[in-house]
């Protein structure tokens, strides 16, 4: 459907955004629903912090094929597909979860594909992550290799990290087995920002710390998991919905790194956050055998030749936004 929105005409597509009760599918609704789509969210449950900005939402397990058959019905045009069962390090590289991570993961995305490819989807976004890479291109923190075709020989140090290749390798063989059902996959690295968990064990790092800066007080120790010079690359939140709408937009189908090049070891991380919080505080690392890889960074060669774009926010401006709005959270508690 054609409408106009401030003069400019806008294609009207009907979009299904599944994991939509998330950090990122919350996000994406809102911006999708800014460019003038209608908007269908599915999740197991509702976003904690933010009313959803869709059209309707549908609560319901994508486990189960039939409700994802009712989800996805005839009249979608595209899908974004964010729906995982994930979380920080402390919820994907300790092992525990490792069969949900796998089944709950496989089962959603089996079924999504599924049934986009017997109804008129004619795109699925697929969010992949960085966990793909293997572990022994990432022994160096300060050199870490993280390019789109570097992902094989495959070793991921995580099973969260196969789940996400199986998934991958699952969206591009839909798109050559039903080439009328087109593909994007992208590879987040570390998404961040506000409206996203930032405690129960499925926060992850800039979420984590920043809590545990707000909630400390001057003289405090605040934890670094490891020996804190582990590198890592994150990325606004704001930033990485850009990228999914330019990338659905373009013809590569990827694999993409969609991420930023700005690395950082996790002490000097943490000291980022102790300076916005303007305290006084003590870094104490501490052992612990989940702590993943060590290093990571986004490679943006392949997004700035795709796209013509990448990337880009400062990450001490992003973490400004992101420890205000969760001491503003704590705050509301107390
Ligand atoms: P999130 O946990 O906030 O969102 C995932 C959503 O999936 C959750 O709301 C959860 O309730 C939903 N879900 C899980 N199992 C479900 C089920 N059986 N039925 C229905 N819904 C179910 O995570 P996020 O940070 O928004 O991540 C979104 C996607 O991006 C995920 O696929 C994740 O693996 C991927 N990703 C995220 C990052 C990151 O840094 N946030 C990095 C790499 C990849």
């Amino acid at each position: 459907m054609l409408i106009y929105i401030c003069d400019i005409l806008i294609y009207m597509k009907k979009v299904v955004v599944l994991g939509g009760g998330g950090f990122i599918g919350g996000h994406l609704i809102t911006k999708l629903k800014s460019l003038g789509h209608w908007v269908r969210g599915s999740d197991i449950k509702f976003n904690e912090f933010k009313k959803s900005d869709a059209d309707e939402f549908i609560i319901a397990d994508l486990r189960d094929p039939a409700k994802v058959d009712v989800i996805i019905d005839e009249t979608i045009d595209e899908v974004y597909q964010l729906a995982a069962d994930m979380g920080g390090s402390t919820y994907i590289n300790t092992g525990e979860h490792d069969s949900d991570v796998m089944h709950n993961s496989c089962m959603i995305n089996l079924n999504v594909l599924k049934t986009c490819s017997t109804k008129n989807v004619k795109k699925v976004f697929y969010s992949s992550s960085a966990c793909i890479y293997p572990e022994h291109n990432q022994l160096d923190p300060d050199n870490p290799k993280c390019s789109e075709e570097s992902a094989y020989p495959a070793e991921p140090d995580s099973e969260y990290g196969w789940e996400k290749l199986f998934s991958e390798r699952l969206y591009f063989v839909f798109n050559r087995c039903f080439p009328k059902l087109d593909v994007r996959v992208a590879r987040f690295h570390n998404i961040y920002g506000p409206y996203g968990t930032f405690e129960g064990g499925k926060e992850k790092a800039p979420a984590a710390f920043c809590r545990k800066v707000a909630l400390a007080k001057d003289g405090d120790e605040v934890e670094v998991y490891g020996d804190g010079k582990q590198t890592r690359s994150f990325l606004l939140i704001d930033t990485c919905i850009e990228g999914v709408m330019r990338f659905m937009e373009s013809d590569f189908k990827g694999p993409l790194n969609i991420g930023s090049e700005e690395m950082i070891s996790m002490n000097d991380f943490m000291k980022m956050v102790i300076k916005i919080s303007g305290k006084k505080l003590t870094i104490k690392n501490k052992d612990f055998h989940g702590v993943g890889v060590r290093g990571r960074n986004s490679d943006n060669n392949l997004i700035r030749e795709k796209l013509n774009w990448e990337p880009v926010f400062s990450l001490e401006d992003g973490i400004k936004i992101t420890y205000d709005w969760i001491n503003n959270e704590l705050n509301k508690k107390i």
